[in-house]
C-alpha cells in the first residue's frame, strides 16, 4: 500500500471504528444508493495495470455485498422504479449495477450475487454481445498497452508525441486520448482510432488478450443471467456517448438495444445507463426520448444518493473502480468517500 493510501485507509477506519459510518447510514431513512461495477474477476498480479481499473476481485465483491446487505435493502432497479412511482420510500435501498456485458459478469459476479441472494441490472451493449470485438474506449488502452512500438504521433487539439515506452506514458497517453475522444462526434473518434490502430499495428488486437478481462457475454449468458431474475439494461448498441452522436442515432440505439434484449430474454426492457454517465454525456432532450421509447429509469455516473422526487432519468450512483478497503467502502456508501478513478 502507498504511503497515501495507508494514510486515508487508516482516516477511514477510524470513522468506521468509531461508529460514523454506520451512524451516517441510520440516518438514511429515505435514500436510495447505487453501485456500478465493470468487471468482477479472481485476484491475480493484473490488478496493478491500469486497464484493470474498472475491475474489483471477486473476494472484494463478495465482501461488498454483504456489507451492503447489512446496512441497505437490496433491490432490483425494477423495484426501485415502482417505489419511486408509489412517492413514499420507507427505509433505504441500494441497486447494484454492472456496465457494459463483460463476460466476468456471468463467470464470476453471478455466483456471488447467487450465494447472497440479491439482484442485480446488468446494462448491456447489444452490438458487442456474443461478438469477438474490444469496446472502442477499451481499445484505445489495449492498443497502447500491448502494442510493441514506443510513441505514437497523434493531431488532436495539437501535435502530440506520446511516449508508450513505460505504463506511465501509456496510462497519460490513454487518458489524455479517451478524454478529447469523449467531446468529439463519433466519426471523428472513429478516423483518430483507426490511425491508432495503424500506427500500433493493432488491426488484430481481439478480446482474446486476456478473455476474463475484455471478452463479452453471449446471448445465452444473458438470457441465463435474465432467467435466473437479474435485470437486462440497455447500455446502447454500441456503447455510444450520447452527446458524441446525433439525436436520431441515439433514437436507433436505444430502439435497437431495447428490441434485441426483449427478443431473447422475454422480457420487457425498460432500464438503461448512460455510457461514461458524466453530466456532459446526456441532456433534457435524452429524458424525453428515453420516455417516450418506454424506458422507466436511467442510470448516470454522477456521485449522490437518490431520494423520492429525483429524476428517473438521471439515477445517481457510485462507481466501485478499485481495490477498496473495507472502511473505504463503507466511507463511500455513507457518502464519506469520493473515488477519484474515471469509469467508460
Ligand atoms: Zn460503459
Amino acid at each position: 500500500m502507498k504511503p497515501k493510501s495507508f494514510l486515508k485507509n487508516l482516516y477511514y477506519t477510524g470513522l468506521d471504528l468509531a461508529g460514523f459510518t454506520r451512524k451516517r447510514i441510520a440516518t438514511f431513512q429515505q435514500q436510495v444508493v447505487g453501485l456500478t461495477y465493470h468487471s468482477v474477476i479472481p485476484e491475480s498480479e493484473k490488478f496493478q495495470r491500469y486497464d484493470y481499473r474498472n475491475c474489483v476481485t471477486t473476494r472484494h465483491f463478495d465482501r461488498q455485498i454483504k456489507i451492503l446487505k447489512n446496512l441497505y435493502d437490496v433491490v432490483s432497479i425494477e423495484d426501485l422504479s415502482q417505489i419511486f412511482t408509489s412517492g413514499r420510500i420507507n427505509g433505504r435501498y441500494a441497486f447494484i449495477s454492472f456496465d457494459d456485458g463483460f463476460t466476468n459478469n456471468f463467470k464470476y459476479a453471478l455466483p456471488v450475487l447467487k450465494e447472497n441472494n440479491v439482484p442485480a441490472v446488468f446494462y448491456i451493449n447489444t452490438g458487442y454481445i456474443g461478438k469477438n470485438r474490444l469496446l472502442w474506449t477499451e481499445f484505445i488502452t489495449a492498443a497502447l498497452i500491448f502494442t510493441a512500438v514506443k510513441s505514437l504521433s497523434l493531431t488532436l487539439n495539437r501535435e502530440h508525441l506520446f511516449d508508450l515506452s513505460t505504463p506511465a506514458g501509456q496510462l497519460k497517453a490513454s487518458v489524455e486520448i479517451r478524454n478529447y475522444l469523449k467531446q468529439k462526434t463519433f466519426s471523428e473518434a472513429e478516423e483518430i482510432m483507426a490511425l491508432i490502430k495503424k500506427q500500433t499495428g493493432t488491426e488484430n488486437l481481439s478480446p482474446e488478450i486476456d478473455a476474463d478481462r475484455y471478452r463479452f457475454m453471449n446471448w445465452d449468458e444473458v438470457q441465463a443471467m435474465s432467467d435466473l431474475g437479474m435485470i437486462i439494461g440497455s447500455h446502447t448498441h454500441e456503447h455510444m456517448l450520447l452527446n458524441m452522436i446525433p439525436e436520431e442515432q441515439a433514437e436507433t440505439e436505444l430502439t435497437i438495444s431495447k428490441k434485441l434484449i426483449e427478443d431473447h430474454t422475454g422480457q420487457v426492457c425498460r432500464h438503461f445507463s448512460y455510457p461514461n454517465g458524466s453530466p456532459g454525456n446526456f441532456g433534457q432532450n435524452h429524458f424525453r426520448l428515453l420516455e417516450r421509447l418506454g424506458y422507466a429509469t436511467a442510470a448516470t455516473q454522477i456521485k449522490g444518493f437518490n431520494h423520492i422526487g429525483s429524476n428517473p432519468y438521471a439515477l445517481s450512483r457510485f462507481n466501485i473502480s478499485h481495490q477498496l478497503s473495507r472502511a473505504e467502502f463503507k466511507a463511500m456508501i455513507s457518502g464519506f468517500f469520493r473515488s477519484e478513478y474515471s469509469y467508460d
